[in-house]
């Protein structure tokens, strides 16, 4: 199967769900099909590995997301190379990528990524720090912030999925009406569990082997 065989497929499953490719490890050139098949928006997780490719498809109107853990020396060239970052669970990061936005007239979109399942090699806020980060982050003139992100336990059943997911759209209608704000996304959903993602209220799903094929590292 191609990568345009398997978007057309997506496109037909999702509904008007944003479709993120993740395309971490994916050279230039897979890339560029994706695009081709109608993809605009790409997540990178390594920071260096995300320059390259963006420089060197800069004649693509592309909408980058930074969708990995960021440490904090790297964070002022994140915010100035991507238009989201999906992965904020700390304010010294929150801070660092305000400071180095340098366009006022464009913030950052911004998601919390949040951790549910106390698994401490997973970034991500504890579900209560949620909403002190986010007051924090309101009050930053160069992030804007738009919803939620998680990443479940990779199990393989859909209910369950689903009532995984179902807890990041309880946690983001909470934090709006707490917060009197409109989080109007939730990143959420992967190749193996979409469906489920979707049935739960995802407005964004990140979609990386389900799009590209089995990655080779
Ligand atoms: C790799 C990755 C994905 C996509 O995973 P697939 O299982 O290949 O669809 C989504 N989100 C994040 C944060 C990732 O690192």
């Amino acid at each position: 199967m191609t990568i345009a065989d398997r978007v057309n497929i997506l496109n037909k499953n999702i509904g008007d769900v944003t479709i993120l490719a993740a395309s971490k490890s994916q050279s230039n050139e897979s890339i560029e099909e994706a695009y081709a098949a109608g993809i605009t928006n790409f997540g990178e997780n390594y920071l260096q590995e995300a320059l390259n490719k963006i420089a060197h498809l800069k004649h693509l109107p592309i909408c980058w997301h930074f969708i990995g853990a960021i440490q904090s020396k790297k964070a002022k060239s994140v915010a100035q190379n991507f238009s989201w970052v999906h992965s904020l669970d700390r304010e010294k990061i929150a801070l660092k990528l305000n400071d180095a936005r340098d366009d006022i007239n464009n913030p950052i979109n911004i998601c919390i990524q949040i951790n549910f399942d106390e698994e401490s090699a997973k970034s991500g806020v504890n579900p209560k720090e949620a909403e002190p980060l986010a007051s924090y982050i309101l009050q930053l003139q160069n992030l804007k912030l738009r919803g939620l992100m998680m990443i479940p336990k990779a199990i393989d059943n859909e209910d369950y999925q689903y009532e995984s997911f179902l807890r990041l759209t309880k946690l983001r209608d909470s934090l709006n009406q707490r917060l009197n704000i409109t989080m109007d996304t939730l990143s959420m959903g992967m190749s193996h569990d979409y469906l489920a993602a979707i049935r739960a209220g995802s407005t964004i799903i990140r979609i990386g082997t389900g799009i590209f094929g089995q990655r080779v590292r």
